[in-house]
């Protein structure tokens, strides 16, 4: 009996209780090792002593001063190093609980910004299929994924979308790599001169897309034309890596591996590794400046903006991987876990494709390789490996569920950055049993 509504309204998932490095363990002793950290969120692992240390010290010297009123160490701190650290033009931080209050609040950004400085037409969204950007009305709207959005059409703001930049299952065959980034991004030159330019805000996009595509780079270039579009057309670029972000794909920020800057950037998951709800929006100089030289204030906020907990727990993961060099694990143990699912499942004729960068990966399965047809929706494949993963004592993120078509069931992995070559092995070896199980 429980009172929660859970995600299944009807299924009670295992109670968790406790957890250290890579492994959870749940009410009956059973132990996951947690091969996609939740939702490629606790890249630090479970416990760490270092933020469990910090959070200590914060929650003895003060857990919560509302932002109306002060601002705080940790915060500050937190703000500094991001902005240290962050993409070239980006100026300021907006300090939030997660994923998708960062998304809408950017989206509000970028309406505000307009407004401030004159061209209060532009209004519209434009944003990609296949995308995933969060859950509540805004991030809702912007997001690509017919299923989520259907229930809540009536009340979505206007966005439009384009076709994503994803090669597996967009490129042509025999089309290079330079023509289609240049045909996926004429789409969205397409789309932004179909809707009047002056008309649109924003364009959002995943560097990498995480959950509703499973770990999809994009081709070299699309986005150097895409900011080059944007910044013909004076759209802002907003690039959510909430879920790549924080160097999951091996860089601090994914778009610094497509050498663009956004205007505004979202980041969440990573940020905090788990140890607190928190997010970020970065924001460019010109979104501050017109902001704070226009009316003086973002109409915006939340009462748990800036938290210092949730601060102090980012800022003690981010110092984490800096000082442990994190990312050079991220880096190296991310080309040797596409080695080993390459070597172990990549001649399964139900393997389409291995994807992703860094520790952010995927597998997406299909029933026929050569025509890249998916399964059958109905078979349910995506939960019916996560079944047989956990009951292998394995954590993975699987997706499924056809888009027209042009997408299979997937599996994504995303590991903490601690893991060692053994955690790798040993989630390579569980997940081949596990999708062999399934099939
Ligand atoms: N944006 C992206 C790219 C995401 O992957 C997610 C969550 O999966 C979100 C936004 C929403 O984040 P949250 O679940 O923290 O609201």
């Amino acid at each position: 009996m429980t009172h929660i509504l859970h995600r299944a309204a009807k299924v009670v998932p295992p109670v968790a209780v406790s957890g250290a490095g890579v492994e959870i363990v749940d009410a009956d002793g059973r132990r996951y090792l947690d091969a996609s950290g939740g939702a490629a969120v606790s890249c630090l692992g479970h416990g760490h002593p270092d933020v469990v240390a910090a959070l200590h010290r914060q929650l003895d010297a003060l857990a919560y001063a509302h932002t109306g009123f002060f601002t705080s160490e940790p915060a500050e701190k937190l703000a500094d190093r991001l902005v240290a650290d962050a993409p070239e033009g980006v100026s300021h931080v907006y300090l939030v609980s997660g994923g998708s209050e960062a998304v809408e609040a950017a989206l509000k950004l970028a309406r505000q910004y307009f407004v401030e400085i004159g061209q209060p037409q532009r209004r519209r969204v434009v944003a990609r299929r296949q995308s995933y950007h969060g859950n509540t009305l805004g991030a809702l709207a912007a997001g690509g994924n017919a299923w989520r959005r259907r229930p809540f059409e009536p009340l979505l703001i206007e966005t439009h979308h384009v076709d994503p930049c994803f090669a597996y299952r967009f490129q042509r065959e025999g089309e290079s790599d330079a023509d289609y980034a240049a045909r996926a991004a004429g789409a969205l030159e397409a789309k932004l001169v179909e809707l009047g330019p002056e008309t649109v805000a924003a364009f959002v996009a995943e560097t990498v897309v995480g959950a509703t595509a499973g770990a999809v780079p994009p081709v070299a270039d699309y986005f150097r034309r895409v900011r080059r579009l944007c910044d013909r057309y004076g759209v802002l670029l907003i690039l959510d890596e909430v879920m790549c972000g924080m160097g999951r794909t091996g860089t601090l920020h994914a778009c610094t591996q497509e050498g663009v800057a956004p205007d505004l950037m979202t980041v969440a998951k990573g940020l905090g590794g788990g140890y607190q709800p928190i997010g970020a929006v970065f924001l460019a100089r010109k979104i501050f400046d017109a902001v704070a030289d226009g009316s003086g204030a973002f109409q915006h906020g939340h009462t748990y903006m800036g938290h210092p907990m949730a601060a102090a727990a980012a800022l003690a993961v981010q110092e984490t991987i800096a000082r442990d060099d994190l990312l050079a694990n991220v880096r190296a143990m991310g080309d040797r876990l596409r080695l080993r699912l390459v070597e172990r499942l990549g001649a399964s004729p139900h393997v389409g494709d291995i994807r992703g960068r860094g520790l952010f990966r995927a597998l997406e399965l299909v029933a026929d390789r050569a025509t890249r047809a998916p399964f059958d929706p109905a078979l349910k494949l995506h939960a019916r490996i996560k079944r047989e993963a956990m009951a292998r004592g394995l954590m993975v993120y699987p997706m499924g569920g056809t888009i027209d078509g042009r997408r299979g069931d997937h599996v994504l992995l995303a590991p903490p950055f601690i893991v060692t070559e053994a955690h790798v092995e040993a989630i390579v070896d569980r997940l081949g049993e596990a999708v062999e199980a399934a099939l």
